[in-house]
């Protein structure tokens, strides 16, 4: 280590090598949305101000990495909660932040948008020529674990998957060459990447199909429980309707937090959009207009992008301890249903847990979405469109004390599998594990199949022949484990 951050410190500037020593080291290890990923202390946070200083960084400690001298871990915003995807303990984590540079094709086609920006950049940035991207629905989200990962965005339904939506990568290699991978270029690179994760290079630039996009109409509605079977009813119905408009996202999720908990043992949420400037979509009415509702925190209305996605960013947090875990199951009102139950019946324990927040979340991955991905060039993802539509499942917690880490984690892990084993007697289970989603526990890349892991396998023995990103980026989900 003390060699790693010697050469470091000799090839780059004092600033740029932030030692726990140094006054910034603190504000920069605790930027992320768990404070659980905070506590891991890395010997260095590498600071590269462009692709540049990331392929010098790469060309300099990959050897020593190799040796087994060092181990590192590469960030974009930070906001995934999986402990050590994105930090790590006693290794040199190189955050991305400076990586910034927001540029419009001429044709307003695309744009390209540099690894360290965030997607409330991007979408102030595009807002301004009536454009958009598929990105998070969080301004606050980074663009490198979407757009390697899979993703919804606001727009998915008709625009497709986010990292379908990502036309270039320029990309690091394990030797420091700087590569483009695209439709035309490093073509088995390009579809790695599109749910490879971290697995095959530092992404130093991202080029994001862009499209028209006006104003929306969407935004949040807090219920009760005894409407969410009425709600799962509608979602499916409208999912399984062969001329069903791709222009809504809906979100339905159901919940517990000590906050609500005077109000409603369990409160249900809805985050519903319909992509168009439209007041009042009647496509939207099931999900708006269940009663009883808390009128006060109804705040459907007419957004941009800008004001939606500063919306979401609302509910994240950093100063608690954040979980995400995910499956899929197929669009299925008993299947569904079934997997309410079990997350609700499993809260009861938890309720001590001093500060929780936790909820259960269905998104649909509609036909609409799917059936884009083959025309964008193809993913690693393993989904195929004539399952669909399928819902994903995601369960969420916040809560604050390290005490209660294991507790959490166990308990949502038997939920999930309990729901996987309940979908597969149905016949409606589906293997696919979303990654940026995903917990440590779980294997996202095992879930895309076989014949997509073998070629993921490939890409990966010809760009990183010596198996720096698999043996000395420990974090996220690897290839060959
Ligand atoms: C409020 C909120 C809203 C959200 N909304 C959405 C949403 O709308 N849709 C959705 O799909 N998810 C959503 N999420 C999930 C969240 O956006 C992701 O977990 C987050 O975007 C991760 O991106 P990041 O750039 O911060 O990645 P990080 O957490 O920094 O990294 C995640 C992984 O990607 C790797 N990585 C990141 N950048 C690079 C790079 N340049 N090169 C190589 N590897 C890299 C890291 O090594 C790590 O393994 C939301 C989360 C919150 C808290």
């Amino acid at each position: 280590m003390a060699e790693a951050i010697k050469t470091l410190r000799g090839a780059f500037s004092e600033s740029q090598v932030v030692l726990p020593s140094a006054d910034d080291y603190a504000t920069l290890n605790t930027s992320y949305l768990s404070k659980a990923q905070g506590e891991l202390q890395p010997s260095a946070i590498f600071l590269p101000q462009d692709r540049d200083d990331v392929a010098k960084f790469v060309r300099l400690i990959g050897p020593l990495a190799l040796q087994g001298k060092v181990k590192f871990a590469v960030r974009g915003a930070g906001q995934q909660p999986a402990l050590g995807c994105n930090n790590i303990e006693g290794g040199i984590t190189i955050d991305l932040r400076h990586l910034t540079g927001i540029h419009l094709k001429e044709d307003s086609s695309s744009v390209s948008v540099g690894a360290g920006e965030r997607w409330g950049e991007v979408y102030s940035k595009l807002q301004e020529s009536g454009l958009a991207v598929t990105g998070s629905r969080s301004s606050l989200g980074g663009i490198g674990g979407l757009s390697l990962s899979g993703g919804l965005s606001f727009f998915s339904s008709r625009e497709g998957f986010i990292t379908d939506n990502v036309i270039n990568f320029e990309a690091v290699l394990a030797s420091g060459e700087v590569v483009n991978a695209n439709a035309n270029e490093n073509a088995d690179l390009f579809v790695a990447l599109r749910g490879g994760g971290n697995n095959f290079a530092i992404v130093t630039r991202y080029e994001l199909r862009a499209f028209k996009q006006g104003k929306f109409w969407g935004g949040s509605v807090f219920y009760f429980p005894n409407s969410f079977p009425d709600q799962v009813e509608a979602y499916v119905k409208e999912l399984k309707d062969p001329e069903a408009t791709d222009e809504t996202h809906i979100m339905i999720g159901a919940g517990y937090s000590a906050a609500y908990a005077q109000i409603s043992e369990i409160m249900c949420m809805n985050q519903v959009y319909y992509t168009k400037e439209v007041e009042n979509p009647p496509v939207l009415d099931p999900y708006v207009n269940m009663q009883p509702q808390l009128d006060a925190m109804k705040s459907v209305r007419m957004l941009n992008l800008v004001e939606a996605a500063n919306q979401q960013a609302g509910h994240g947090s950093s100063t608690s301890r954040v979980s995400y875990m995910n499956t899929t199951v197929k669009a299925d009102v008993p299947t569904l249903m079934a997997a309410y139950e079990t997350y609700v019946n499993s809260l009861g324990p938890l309720k001590a847990v001093e500060g929780l927040t936790t909820s259960i979340t269905l998104q649909a991955y509609p036909k609409s979405l799917l059936n884009k991905t083959s025309p964008a060039g193809g993913n690693s993802l393993g989904i195929n469109p004539s399952d669909g539509p399928l819902m994903s499942v995601l369960i969420l917690s916040f809560w604050q004390n390290s005490d209660d880490d294991d507790k959490i984690q166990s308990t949502f892990k038997n939920v999930l599998e309990a729901i996987d084993q309940d979908a597969a007697a149905r016949g409606t289970a589906v293997p696919y594990k979303y990654m940026n989603y995903a917990a440590p526990f779980q294997d996202p890349i095992e879930s895309y199949g076989e014949e997509n892991k073998n070629k993921l396998q490939a890409a990966s023995k010809k760009y990183d022949p010596k198996g720096l990103f698999q043996k000395c980026v420990p974090g996220g989900w690897k290839l060959f484990d």
